[in-house]
């Protein structure tokens, strides 16, 4: 069945069984289903990226998607160089990457150029663009890999739902799928690029959405906050010596939102890195985002949200629990 011209789709309501949810993903991104390009991984990859931007719904917008999509395949192709298909498909390049090239040459963006270096405005304009060149064929492609299991979508009012079964499942094996998705993205651009460009093609595929400056959070946590204070040892911070701090890892989350952003001197934030601090600072997050109306900043927040991210951080392998010395 060709689902790319199916305008609406609607998840089976059905009871799913875990094997069911890991079948709906192995068989997805397996060589058993058709790549004419590597678009399906890109648009999984969006999904797992906006994992914590759904509404209450569970609903995320095509401009959210969209936007993680087109930086993506931004760096891997103008940054990185890599081939999104095989050379005898769809002519030379792929309506993706003509759209990427035309926009380098309209705004004469230099070689090598990364996402994030482009302006707003740009990054804007860009983002419709893919949006509305690939919006037809990947949504309805992912819907019908996944066995109509995984999301509803409605491509003229642009969003798409996910089932809250998959939801649970997906938030719970994270990183599982996630390296499931690389892994068979790799495999696929090692068969359509030269050996060259596909040097370190893991780490290419990881940093091609990559955490933005937080800078600017800083001083909404500063004097909306009131945060003047390290987060985890209570020092008092000054100019040199304060860090915009994921509370649940990047890595893990992978989304930049407000009600995660804690303000910690420089030894926290090194000491603690990549790991998750003690339970007791989730609560005093909790209490912080309570009492600041946080809802003014980020209209997706929960504290149910927030204390399922740290949960599933810790489910997914986040174990060592870091406390100030
Ligand atoms: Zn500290």
């Amino acid at each position: 069945m060709n689902y790319s011209v199916y305008d609406k789709g609607q998840y089976r309501t059905t009871h799913l069984t875990e094997d069911t949810m890991w079948g709906a993903f192995s068989m997805a991104l397996s060589g058993r289903s058709r790549h004419v390009a590597s678009y399906k991984f890109g648009f999984l990859k969006s999904i797992l990226d906006n994992l914590y931007e759904v509404d209450e719904n569970l609903t995320l917008s095509f401009d959210q998607l969209f936007g993680k999509f087109a930086e993506i395949y931004w760096n891997l192709i103008l940054k990185y160089h890599l081939r999104q298909s095989p050379d005898n498909v769809e002519g030379n390049t792929t309506y993706l990457e003509q759209t990427l090239l035309e926009a380098k040459s309209k705004y004469m963006i230099p070689e090598d150029t990364p996402y994030e270096s482009l302006t707003y405005q740009m990054a804007l304009d860009i983002n419709s663009k893919v949006k509305s060149r690939c919006k037809n064929n990947v949504v309805g492609a992912l819907f019908g890999d996944t066995q109509e299991l995984f999301y509803s979508f409605d491509k003229k009012s642009e969003w798409l739902r996910i089932n809250p079964q998959m939801y649970t499942f997906v938030c719970k094996h994270k990183l599982v799928i996630e390296k499931l998705n690389y892994f068979e993205w790799a495999k696929y651009l090692e068969k359509v690029n030269s050996s060259r460009s596909s040097d370190h093609l893991l780490t290419k595929i990881d940093e091609s959405t990559l955490r933005s400056n937080l800078n600017r959070y800083r001083k909404i946590l500063e004097d909306e906050f009131e945060s003047h204070n390290c987060f985890y040892c209570g020092r008092k911070l000054n100019a040199q010596n304060t860090h915009v701090d994921h509370f649940v890892p990047w890595s893990f989350i992978k989304s930049d939102d407000i009600w995660n952003f804690v303000l910690s001197c420089n030894t926290c934030n090194i000491k603690k890195n990549d790991k998750l601090a003690e339970r007791y600072y989730l609560k005093e997050l909790l209490n912080r985002n309570s009492k600041y109306d946080i809802l003014r900043f980020a209209s997706n927040y929960s504290p149910k949200k927030l204390e399922d991210a740290y949960d599933w951080a810790k489910s997914n392998g986040y174990s060592t629990v870091w406390r100030p010395a």
